[in-house]
C-alpha cells in the first residue's frame, strides 16, 4: 500500500526536438556526442562552488561550456546585492494583468542574466493553494489553475526573452510544508515524505493545468518536488515524469530535483530525473557512471539527460555572449566583492505598477477612500514600519536574504518578547512591514518603502500632519488625536517555506484593529498578507470604513499604497483566492495533514486528495457556502456596468471532434491550444474616475463531476469615465474539455449545453448565456 500505487511508465522518453526545440536539440546532440561518460555524468549533478548560486553545474572547458549557475527564485534574484525585490506571486496574481506579468518577467530576467545566473529557480505553480494555511501559497499566483496558468506563461516568456531559463516548480502535489521531507521519529525510524494521493482526473484538471501552460510557454526546466505522489517520490515517479511530463506534455527540457529531493540512483534515472541538486554525489556522480558502464542504466538514458540539459543552453542562446557564470553572486556579501549592479532603471515603472496593482480594496464605506486632502492622519501598527534586525547584513536586511521558518519564529519572538514570553502570534504576524514571504522565495530588495515612510513623505509634500503610535499604546487614553481625519491601521499575516501557517488570523492583530476602531470613527485597515487572511472578527465594526488586502508588494510597497490611498490611481486588484467568514468553511483542506506517531500510517504519511477539484471557490460553490469575499472580488473608485454578451464558435472542422488530436508539441496535443469559441462582452465605466476593471469569464462544462463554474477568461481594461470597451475571451479546446481518464485524453462535450457567465467576480456575474458546442 505504501509504495507502488503510481503506475510504472518506462522507458524514459527521449528529447525529440518538438515544437521550436529542433535547432537546440540538434546542437545539443552534436555537443553531447563529443563527451565522455564522466563528462555527461558531470552535467547531471550539482557541486559546491565558491559563489552564491543555489547550485552549480561543472564546466566542460575543452568544449567551451562554462557550466551553469542556478539560483532562487520566482520573485527576483535572492541573496545578493544590487537587485530589486519584486512583488510576490500572490500579489501578481491579485493584479490579474498579463502584460504586467510579462514585463515583470522581462525586468527580472535582465537581473538574473546580469548576475550570471543561467536558470531562475521559479516560477511557482505548485503549491497551487489547496491547503488554505499552506506556507508557500504566496509564491504562486492563485488557487485557480487557469489564472495561475495564464500568468505563469507570461512570466516564462518574459524571463526567457532575456535568455535566462526558468525552472517551473514544484512538480507536483507539493501542497503543504508539513512532512514535505522525510523525518525521523522518536524511535529513530525514518518517516517518509507525505504522499499526495491524487486521482488522474484531479491531477489533470487542477494541479497539472498550470504546468501545461508552463511547458507550452517553453519553460526549460521543471523541478520535481519533495513529496511523494501516490506513494512514489516525486523525483523518481515514472508516471508523473516519464508519463505525464515527458510523453503526454512533450516536455523537451530537463527535470531537476528539489534540493536533496533525490532518494534513489537507478530508480530516479529511469523514472526521468535528469539533474540532481545541490550535489550529484549522494546517488549519482561516480555511481551513475558505473551504472552506465555496467549496464544497470542504458547509456541512452544518460545521453538523454545530457542532451536535454545542453538543449536548454542552446534554446536560450546562452552559448552566445552570456555573462560569466555567477559573476554577480558572491559567496559572502560581508567580504569585499566586485559590485555587479543588475538593476536597470527601465524596471522601475514596472516594479511600481505591479506593487500598485496587487492591492485589493474590499471595503470602502461611503467613499472613505481615496482620502480627500487630509490634514492629520494617525498611523498604527507594527506593519507600518520597516522590520528591525538584530544582526544586519551590510546593504541588506536579513529578511531580504530569505527567511527560514526558524527566522520567522525569531522575528516574531523578537517582537513578542517585549510583551512577555516568546510565543509567536497565532497566525504568524511578523514584526515590521512585510513585502515578501520567507524562505527560498524571499526577495532581496534594494530598498524598502515602508507604509509609514511613504505616508510621511506625502505629508511633507502636502504640508499635512502624521502621528504614529506603536502597538504598545493602542489602549492608551488619547491614542486617537481628536482632529484626525483617519486612523490607518497596519497589520500583516506572514508565511514562509518550511512551515504551514497555524491559522488564517491572529488575535493580537485583531485586537489592535478593534481597539483603534472602538476609538476612531474612520478606521482604515491595511493587511499585508502572504496568503488568505480572515477579517470577520472586525469587518462589520461600524468604524472600520475601508479595508485593503495589500499582499506582498515588493520594495515599492509604501509608495504604491500611498498612490492608492490618495487616489493618484484607482485600485484595480481582485482576490486570487477565496476569503471565508470562518476557518471551518474551508473544510478538511483548511490545514495541512498531520500524521501522529500512533497512526497506522506514521512511517508513510498519507494525504488523500479526496475533495478532487473542489478547492477554493469550486468548493464554496459546490457546498453553497457564502464567503466573506469571493474569488475574483475587488472594489475600485468607480463603477462598471456589463452588457451585450455574445458567443460564437470559430469555424474550423477540427473543432467538431470531441477528443484532442494533432501532433504533440510542448504542452500536449497541438489542437488543445487552438481557439474554439469566442465570448464577447462590453464594459462601461459609469462612475466619475478612471479605473481598470478585470472582467472575468466563467464556464460551466456540461459533464458530471464538473464544478458549476470555472474561470476560463479574464481581461483587464482601463476605462476613463463614460468609456466603454468590448472585450473578447478566446476559449481554447482545453478550456472547454474534461479529462477522460479512460480515453486518457481531453474530451470536449460536443452537443452539450455550456453555460457562460461574465462579470466582476465569481459571484457577481450579470451576463449569462448558454451555448451548444
Ligand atoms: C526549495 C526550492 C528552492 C531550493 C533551492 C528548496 O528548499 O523547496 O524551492 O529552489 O530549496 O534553494
Amino acid at each position: 500500500f505504501f509504495y507502488g500505487q503510481s503506475p510504472p511508465v518506462y522507458p524514459s522518453p527521449q528529447i525529440q526536438g518538438l515544437g521550436d526545440w529542433a535547432a537546440a536539440y540538434s546542437q545539443a546532440q552534436a555537443f553531447v556526442a563529443q563527451l565522455t561518460i564522466e563528462e555527461k555524468t558531470n552535467l547531471t549533478g550539482g557541486y559546491a562552488e565558491e559563489n552564491g548560486c543555489s547550485g552549480n553545474i561543472y564546466a566542460i572547458e575543452r568544449l567551451g561550456f562554462p557550466g551553469l549557475c542556478v539560483t532562487d527564485a520566482g520573485n527576483g534574484v535572492r541573496g545578493t546585492d544590487f537587485v530589486n525585490g519584486y512583488a510576490s506571486g500572490i500579489h501578481v496574481g491579485a493584479a490579474w494583468n498579463k502584460g504586467l506579468t510579462y514585463r515583470r518577467g522581462v525586468d527580472m530576467g535582465g537581473e538574473f542574466r546580469a548576475k550570471g545566473v543561467n536558470l531562475q529557480l521559479g516560477p511557482v505553480v505548485g503549491p497551487l493553494g489547496r491547503v488554505a494555511e499552506g506556507g508557500r501559497n504566496w509564491e504562486g499566483f492563485s488557487a485557480d489553475p487557469y489564472l495561475s496558468g495564464k500568468l505563469v506563461a507570461q512570466h516564462i516568456r518574459g524571463v526567457q526573452s532575456n535568455g535566462v531559463g526558468t525552472c517551473t516548480k514544484h512538480y507536483i502535489g507539493n501542497e503543504q510544508e508539513t512532512d514535505r521531507n522525510p523525518t525521523t521519529n522518536s524511535q529513530n525510524e525514518t518517516v517518509a515524505s507525505l504522499s499526495s494521493n491524487i486521482d488522474d482526473t484531479t491531477m489533470h484538471e487542477l494541479y497539472l493545468w498550470p504546468f501545461v501552460d508552463a511547458v507550452h510557454a517553453g519553460t526549460v526546466a521543471i523541478m520535481c518536488s519533495y513529496n511523494r505522489i501516490n506513494n512514489s517520490y516525486a523525483c523518481q515517479n515514472s508516471k508523473t515524469l516519464n508519463g505525464i511530463l515527458k510523453t503526454e506534455l512533450g516536455f523537451q527540457g530537463y527535470v531537476v530535483s528539489d534540493w536533496f529531493a533525490q532518494h534513489s540512483g537507478v530508480a530516479s534515472a529511469e523514472a526521468g530525473l535528469d539533474m540532481v541538486m545541490p550535489s550529484g554525489l549522494a546517488f549519482w556522480g561516480p555511481n551513475l557512471t558505473e551504472a552506465v558502464q555496467n549496464g544497470s542504466i542504458p547509456e541512452a538514458r544518460l545521453n538523454d539527460m545530457a542532451t536535454r540539459i545542453m538543449a536548454t543552453w542552446y534554446y536560450t542562446n546562452q552559448n552566445d555572449g552570456y555573462p560569466a557564470r555567477g559573476v554577480g553572486m558572491p559567496a559572502s556579501l560581508s567580504a569585499p566583492h566586485e559590485v555587479v549592479n543588475a538593476r536597470n532603471p527601465s524596471a522601475r515603472p514596472g516594479l511600481m505598477q505591479a506593487a500598485v496593482e496587487g492591492h485589493v480594496l474590499v471595503k470602502n464605506v461611503d467613499n472613505t477612500l481615496p482620502l480627500q486632502k487630509p490634514r492629520l492622519l494617525t498611523v498604527y501598527g507594527y506593519d507600518a514600519v520597516n522590520p528591525q534586525f538584530n544582526t544586519p547584513t551590510p546593504g541588506l536586511s536579513s529578511w531580504a536574504l530569505g527567511l527560514t521558518s526558524t527566522d520567522v519564529y525569531s522575528v516574531l519572538c523578537g517582537f513578542s518578547s517585549a510583551l512577555g514570553p516568546c510565543t509567536p502570534f497565532l497566525g504568524y504576524a511578523a514584526n515590521g512591514t512585510i513585502y515578501t514571504g520567507g524562505g527560498s522565495g524571499a526577495t532581496s530588495p534594494a530598498y524598502i518603502s515602508a507604509p509609514l515612510d511613504a505616508i510621511q513623505a506625502r505629508a511633507m509634500q502636502d504640508g499635512d500632519t502624521v502621528v504614529y503610535w506603536d502597538t504598545q499604546n493602542i489602549n492608551a487614553t488619547g491614542a486617537v488625536e481628536g482632529a484626525t481625519d483617519a486612523c490607518l491601521v497596519f497589520i500583516n499575516a506572514e508565511a514562509s517555506e518550511g512551515v504551514d501557517r497555524p491559522a488564517l488570523y491572529d488575535s493580537y492583530s485583531d485586537s489592535l484593529v478593534i481597539n483603534i476602531a472602538n476609538q476612531c470613527s474612520n478606521t482604515i485597515v491595511t493587511i499585508h498578507n502572504a496568503g488568505i487572511r480572515l477579517v470577520d472578527n472586525w469587518i462589520d465594526h461600524p468604524n472600520v470604513t475601508a479595508v485593503i488586502y495589500a499582499h506582498l508588494p515588493g520594495q515599492d510597497s509604501g509608495r504604491a499604497l500611498v498612490s492608492i490611498l490618495y487616489g493618484d490611481v484607482s485600485p484595480s486588484g481582485k482576490l486570487p483566492y477565496t476569503v471565508a467568514r470562518n476557518e471551518s468553511d474551508y473544510g478538511a483542506i483548511l490545514s495541512p495533514v498531520q500524521t501522529p506517531e500512533e497512526s497506522e500510517y506514521s512511517l508513510f504519511p498519507q494525504d488523500a486528495f479526496s475533495e478532487g477539484v473542489y478547492i477554493d471557490y469550486r468548493s464554496f460553490d459546490a457546498k453553497n457556502i457564502t464567503p466573506r469575499y469571493e474569488f475574483g472580488y475587488g472594489l475600485t473608485y468607480t463603477t462598471f456596468s456589463y452588457s451585450d454578451i455574445s458567443i460564437s464558435k470559430i469555424p474550423n472542422p477540427r473543432n467538431q471532434s470531441a477528443y484532442a488530436t494533432g501532433a504533440i508539441i510542448p504542452g500536449g496535443h497541438a489542437d488543445l491550444f487552438a481557439n474554439v469559441v469566442t465570448v464577447s462582452a462590453t464594459i462601461t465605466n459609469i462612475g466619475s474616475v478612471g479605473a481598470a476593471e478585470i472582467a472575468q469569464l466563467y464556464v460551466g462544462i456540461p459533464a458530471s463531476g464538473q464544478p458549476v463554474r470555472q474561470l476560463r477568461g479574464f481581461e483587464k481594461v482601463f476605462l476613463t469615465p463614460g468609456g466603454s470597451q468590448t472585450v473578447h475571451f478566446y476559449l481554447q479546446r482545453r478550456d472547454l474539455s474534461v479529462w477522460d481518464a479512460v480515453a486518457q485524453n481531453w474530451r470536449m462535450v460536443v452537443g452539450g449545453h455550456y453555460s457562460f457567465s461574465v462579470g466582476a467576480s465569481s459571484r457577481d456575474l450579470p451576463l449569462t448565456s448558454t451555448f451548444t458546442l
